[in-house]
């Protein structure tokens, strides 16, 4: 594994002398210029320092952190920088996964030859501007202070259903694993003339494997973006009639806003270990995966001793377990958090998305069928083949399937995760983080890449229209229920077509913002619901938060394709040209009648059209995803808050 051999030697040596990466080819039999691709694609490696800094200082600069004020920690003469001298370096870093106790910093101290004095990716998270000083100045000075522990956050739990062990079972161990080599010591085989028959293949798991059919019946989405049901995946790969299988659950968790899965990997490891194996037992894969951010350390260690616990109780591992799990550590970087990416990354290549079909559920790990499920996903299996799929899919708000949990953070009294019933509103769930501090001005759904909601969404006439089009469209007339009903409520005041939506009252459920979004008629902008939200209130500018997003995006982009290459710095460079002639006050300055004067140039006076134009290129070209959503930001803050892009008259 080149990957983790890299990662030792840059954690002896502060960084990757050149004489080390000769050695590891020599003693793997890999060309230099295999670990050289991979050495210079993830920025968690250094090559460049020689020697490495005495103490390298990363602080998160996106969404929370950014709210939190890291651009003054990283700029301002009052900030950390005042401390970048001997030998200590200071830079910025993205997501850390820590936007509840914002601003996070990843502090490393390398003493060389003094093995026991060095320390690496050591997180401080929540501490005040002086604090941070205060701890920095220690760390120089040999002090070697603890990090800020996940395990001391105390998130409450007493009301979530996912873990059956806390509930159901306490006390046992691999109950639901157990349960199931007791009815299905080995994989269900598939004769070939049902594979060859969609119908017969659907009656086949009907009756021959009701433990699958559970998975289907509870409608389990994936919660790592895409929505792609569970069992589909977990299907296609049992079919495949491979020898070797996969199963990698993608605990990366690099998008900003998201860390729900950081608490399930540290307080609920055996429900993630338990949904690899499961997944392993029913698909017939011969090994699993849990791959996890290396920011995460507590969070790999709680992994690494559930996985030690699950052997010990044969369920995994061991002579009478074939199926296997081991935690795969991550280099870093969000677009590891793409699965084709990951599995790049996983056979020790650049994490560079690939280009689709074939599927993964084809061709994923070294070419074998693979199973890829986010954390969360994996960790309510157990619970639903344990309670059935019918409870799971009842558990939802009227009207909707399932529970999940989010993340809420920024401007908030509370931030944090929670497990909610799927249809839980926005507004219920910022209310259940302490409310908003200050008044509610946009809300971020899917961290950066769906861009921002204003508190009052503008609807275009007809809604009504749009609404019938679209509850015709979907499939489950349960979606189209929800559409009428939220219609009714919130769409129609005396009769009348509503003109805006206050956020508040969107149910959180993912097939309803990708149906509701076409009804509202909003202009070349999806509704995204991800797993980490952001709140902003009124103080905010969000051309300002936008630019942050964006060069996120830019930052991140792998650089495989030009049209996010060099589509996400453009964005970068529109967004601080905007905000450069906004602050220059000349050109946009408000007129007297409150109203902002067109931009006057051709460029910038079509500028809503021109983004759209930009965004629907990166779209229909980018290979993968980073790439679509990379225009959201700005185009919803040049879309939903206009009045942001223009200064106020003084007196205003
Ligand atoms: Fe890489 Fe961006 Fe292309 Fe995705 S869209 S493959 S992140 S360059």
């Amino acid at each position: 594994m080149i990957v983790q051999r890299l990662r030792e030697i840059q954690s002896k040596h502060g960084f990757l002398p050149d004489r080390e990466l000769v050695k590891l080819a020599r003693e793997t039999n890999t060309p230099l210029y295999r670990l050289q691709e991979v050495a210079s694609f993830f920025p968690h490696f250094r090559q460049e320092w020689n020697p490495p800094p005495f103490v390298d200082v990363k602080v998160c600069r996106d969404m929370s952190c950014h709210l939190a004020g890291a651009a003054e920690l990283l700029q301002g003469t009052h900030g950390l920088k005042e401390l970048a001298k001997d030998g200590v370096v200071v830079a910025g870093t993205s997501c850390l996964g820590r936007c509840d106790r914002a601003p996070a910093v990843c502090v490393s101290r390398h003493v060389e030859g003094h093995h026991e004095e060095s320390f690496h990716d050591r997180v401080f998270a929540g501490l005040s501007s002086s604090d941070l000083k205060k701890t920095l100045t220690a760390i120089v000075k040999g002090e070697s202070p603890e990090g800020t522990s996940d395990r001391a956050r105390g998130i409450d739990r007493s009301e979530w259903q996912i873990d059956i062990y806390a509930r159901d079972l306490p006390g046992e161990a691999y109950a639901v694993v157990k349960r199931y080599l007791k009815e299905f010591p080995a994989v269900v085989v598939i004769p070939d003339d049902v594979k060859r028959d969609t119908k017969k293949f659907a009656e086949f798991i009907k009756t021959n494997h009701p433990w699958l059919a559970k998975l289907d019946l509870s409608n389990l989405q994936g919660m790592g973006g895409a929505g792609m049901k569970a069992f589909e995946k977990w299907r296609d790969v049992w079919a495949e009639p491979a020898a070797v299988k996969y199963i990698v659950c993608n605990g990366d968790e690099s998008e900003p806003g998201t860390f729900k899965d950081r608490e399930i990997l540290l307080h609920m490891p055996h429900l993630v270990v338990e949904g690899v194996i499961l997944a392993g037992l029913i698909t017939g894969a011969a090994k699993g995966f849990i791959y996890i951010r290396h920011e995460y350390r507590e969070q790999i260690d709680a992994v690494n001793r559930e996985i030690e616990r699950a052997r010990a109780e044969s369920a995994c591992g061991g002579k009478d377990r074939g199926f296997d799990v081991e935690v795969f550590e991550s280099p870093g970087g969000y677009i590891c958090g793409e699965q084709t990416a990951m599995i790049e990354a996983m056979e020790d290549k650049r994490a560079q998305p690939r280009n689709r079909p074939p599927e993964l559920q084809t061709n994923g790990l070294y070419d074998k069928p693979t199973v890829v499920n986010n954390v969360e996903t994996l960790a309510w299996t157990p619970a639903i083949l344990h309670r059935g799929g019918e409870w799971y899919a009842g558990a939802g708000k009227p009207n909707c399937k399932g529970r999940r949990i989010f993340s809420i953070s920024g401007d908030l009294n509370a931030s944090g995760v929670f497990e909610v019933p799927v249809g839980t509103t926005v507004g219920e769930l910022i209310e259940k983080a302490g409310g908003v501090h200050g008044t509610l001005k946009a809300v971020a759904t899917s961290g950066p890449s769906g861009g921002f909601l204003p508190a009052r969404l503008p609807v275009r006439k007809g809604v009504m229209d749009r609404l019938d089009r679209a509850i015709a469209r979907v499939r489950d007339p349960l979606e189209g229920e929800l559409l009428k009903d939220f219609a009714a409520a919130h769409l129609l005041r005396d009769g009348v077509e509503a003109t805006f939506l206050e956020i508040v009252h969107l149910p959180l459920d993912l097939n309803f913002f990708r149906n509701i979004a076409s009804a509202i008629g909003l202009r070349d902008v999806e509704l995204m619901l991800g797993g980490g939200i952001v709140v902003y209130n009124s103080t905010r500018n969000m051309l300002e938060q936008a630019r942050n997003c964006t060069q996120f995006f830019r930052n991140e982009s792998c650089g495989k394709c030009v049209p996010c290459r060099i589509g996400s710095q453009k964005l970068v460079e529109i967004g601080t040209e905007l905000l450069r002639r906004r602050d220059s006050g000349a050109l946009v300055l408000k007129d007297e009648d409150g109203t902002p004067p067109p931009i006057p140039d051709m460029l910038w006076e079509k500028l809503g059209d021109n983004l759209n134009e930009f965004a629907k290129s990166m779209r229909l070209t980018a290979i993968c995803g980073l790439g679509y959503v990379a225009p959201n930001p700005l185009n919803t803050a040049v879309q939903f808050f206009p009045d942001d892009l223009f200064v106020p008259k003084p007196n205003e």
